[in-house]
C-alpha cells in the first residue's frame, strides 16, 4: 500500500510502497478515507533524532483520521467490517486511571509523552493503518474526509472550549486568536454552544473572512493594537473567553490584554512561547490554561454537532498522492479550509 512517511529525522517526508499491516489482538485495522493535515505536522518535520526519544522515525505521517474498518483483530466486539469510524490521535493514555475512565484519555495521568498516529507510530497518510479498537469511535454513516479534520481541529478546540461554557452568557465575548485548521471550527463551536460575541483575530485576511462567513460577529486583524480594540468593543470589561491557536508571545500578549476579570484563557497553539505571570500580570480572578487533544466522549460529541449540520469542517481535497503540495500549501498560508488528503484517488480534485 501506499503511505508518506518520515524515513529520517529533519528529511523531506516521502511516498513509499509498504506492507498492508494485519491486525493483532484488541486492534482494528482502518481503511483510510480521509487523513487531515496539521500544522503540528511541520514541527514534527524538523525534530532532530533526540526529539523523538525511543520512538524515531520511519513512521507513517497523519494523526487526523476517518475512514472505515477493514479488518477486526482478535477480542475486539462491537464493530462491524465496513463501518465508518474516527480515530483519536493520542493514544499513549493508561486507559485505568480516572480522566481514562471518563473517556478524557488526553489527560491521563500516566501519558509521559506525547505518542500516537502520526507521533512514534504509524499514522493515517496511507490506504490503512492500525489502532487499538478504543481509541476508535463509530460515527453512523457520515463521511470520512469531512470527519477527519473533526479528530484533532474539531477535537482539541471542542476540549479547549466546553469547559468555558458556563461563562459565555448573553453580552460576554469569545476571541479566537488564529482562525486556521483549529480556529475555524473554535468560531463555529462557540457559535453553536453559546450565546456570546464571538471575534476571530488573524493575521490573513482571507481566514477573517471565512471566519465570518461561519459565525463571527466580528473579525480583527491580529497586531500590537488589537487588545485595545477588544476593550473597546466589550465596553472596557475585556473577553470572559480567549482561545489562542497560535501560542506567539504576540497572541498570549494580546490575549491577556484582552481577557476579562474572571475570564478564562486557554492555549492550544504551538509556537512554544511563554508570557509572565503574576498577581499584577494577568488580570485578578482570570485562569490560564492549556490544553491538548481530547478523549473518546468528546469526540462523539464533535461528531455528533457535524451530524447534526451545526459544524463543518471546511475542506481543501488533495489525492494522496499530492500530499507533499498540501503541505507545501500549509506551510504558506495557503490553504483555504483544512487539506485532507484522500488515498486511491489520483487526479486532483481540490
Ligand atoms: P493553521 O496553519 O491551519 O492555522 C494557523 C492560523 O493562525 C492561520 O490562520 C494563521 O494565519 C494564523 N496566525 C499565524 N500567526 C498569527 C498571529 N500572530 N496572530 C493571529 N493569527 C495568526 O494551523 P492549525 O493546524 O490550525 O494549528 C494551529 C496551532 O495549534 C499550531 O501551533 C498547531 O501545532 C497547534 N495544535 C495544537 C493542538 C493541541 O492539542 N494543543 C492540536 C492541533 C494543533
Ligand atoms: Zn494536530
Ligand atoms: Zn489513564
Amino acid at each position: 500500500m501506499l503511505a508518506f512517511r518520515l524515513i529520517q529525522p529533519q528529511e523531506p517526508p516521502r511516498l513509499e510502497e509498504i506492507p498492508r499491516p494485519s491486525p493483532g489482538p484488541g486492534q482494528l485495522l482502518i481503511k483510510v478515507g480521509g487523513c487531515g493535515l496539521c500544522h503540528t505536522d511541520l514541527g514534527l518535520m524538523k525534530r532532530t533524532r533526540e526529539e523523538w526519544f525511543d520512538t524515531p522515525p520511519p513512521l507513517t505521517l497523519g494523526h487526523e483520521i476517518a475512514g472505515w474498518v477493514a479488518q477486526i483483530g482478535q477480542g475486539v466486539v462491537g464493530f462491524k467490517s465496513g463501518e465508518p469510524v474516527a480515530v483519536v490521535p493520542v493514544w499513549g493514555s493508561c486507559g485505568h486511571c480516572a480522566p481514562c475512565r471518563r473517556g478524557e484519555e488526553n489527560f491521563c495521568y500516566y501519558i509521559s509523552r506525547l505518542i500516537g498516529a502520526g507521533v512514534g507510530l504509524d499514522g493515517g497518510l496511507a490506504e490503512y493503518m492500525l489502532v487499538e479498537a478504543r481509541f476508535v469511535v463509530p460515527m453512523g454513516d457520515f463521511d470520512p474526509v469531512l470527519a477527519a479534520p473533526l479528530t484533532d481541529a474539531g477535537l482539541t478546540t471542542y476540549t479547549a472550549i466546553k469547559p468555558a461554557l458556563p461563562s459565555l452568557v448573553p453580552g460576554s465575548t469569545a476571541v479566537v486568536i488564529g482562525v486556521g485548521g483549529l480556529g475555524m471550527l473554535a468560531v463555529q463551536f462557540l457559535r453553536t454552544l453559546c450565546a456570546a460575541r464571538v471575534i476571530a483575530v488573524d493575521t490573513d485576511a482571507a481566514h477573517l473572512e471565512l471566519a465570518k462567513e461561519h459565525g463571527a460577529d466580528v473579525a480583527l486583524s491580529s497586531d500590537a493594537s488589537t487588545a485595545a480594540l477588544i476593550r473597546d468593543i466589550t465596553s472596557g470589561a475585556g473577553a470572559s473567553f480567549v482561545l489562542d491557536c497560535v501560542g506567539a508571545e504576540s497572541t498570549l500578549t494580546t490575549g491577556v490584554a484582552a481577557l476579562a476579570r474572571l475570564g478564562r484563557l486557554t492555549l492550544v497553539g504551538a509556537a512554544l512561547k511563554t508570557i509572565p505571570f503574576g498577581l499584577h500580570e494577568v488580570p485578578w480572578g482570570a485562569q490560564l490554561t492549556t490544553s491538548l487533544n481530547g478523549g473518546t466522549v468528546n469526540l462523539r460529541e464533535v461528531i455528533e454537532l457535524a451530524r447534526l449540520g451545526r459544524i463543518e469542517a471546511i475542506v481543501d481535497r488533495y489525492p494522496l498522492d499530492h500530499v507533499a503540495d498540501a503541505y507545501r500549501a500549509l506551510a504558506d498560508g495557503k490553504l483555504r479550509g483544512r487539506a485532507v488528503c484522500i488515498p486511491g484517488v489520483t487526479e486532483s480534485i481540490s
